[in-house]
């Protein structure tokens, strides 16, 4: 289960934001290539953060779609199911555009 050594790192870089103010939800995005369940995510999140400053605190996972640009053609496709090939033409010689972030994007942190 790759995703509690990413909860690891998102707790390590957030604890390290915070700088020991209070946190309350942390955003991350997701690309839907990077074969992460959002789900599973959360879970461990709260497994992760039980014992430490972030304990009580939320992941919020915002999931991007994959999409792909053909070369040729320059159209941007973007994937509702695992097919790797250009929507207008066909074509095959494409290069991904999304789907491959990881990012945590904001943090809400309480009043103190
Ligand atoms: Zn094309």
């Amino acid at each position: 289960m790759h995703e509690l050594s990413i909860c690891r790192s998102i707790s390590d870089i957030v604890v390290r934001h915070a700088a020991g103010r209070p946190v309350r939800i942390v955003h991350v995005r997701v690309g839907a290539l990077r074969q992460i369940v959002p789900d599973t995510l959360v879970y461990c999140w709260s497994l992760v953060s039980a014992d430490t400053a972030l304990a009580g605190s939320q992941l919020c996972v915002d999931s991007v779609p994959a999409a792909i640009r053909c070369i040729p053609c320059e159209h941007v496709t973007t994937l509702s199911e695992p097919l790797i090939c250009c929507s207008r033409c066909g074509g095959h010689d494409i290069e991904v555009v999304a789907g491959e972030e990881f990012l945590i994007t904001s943090l809400d942190l309480a009043e103190v």
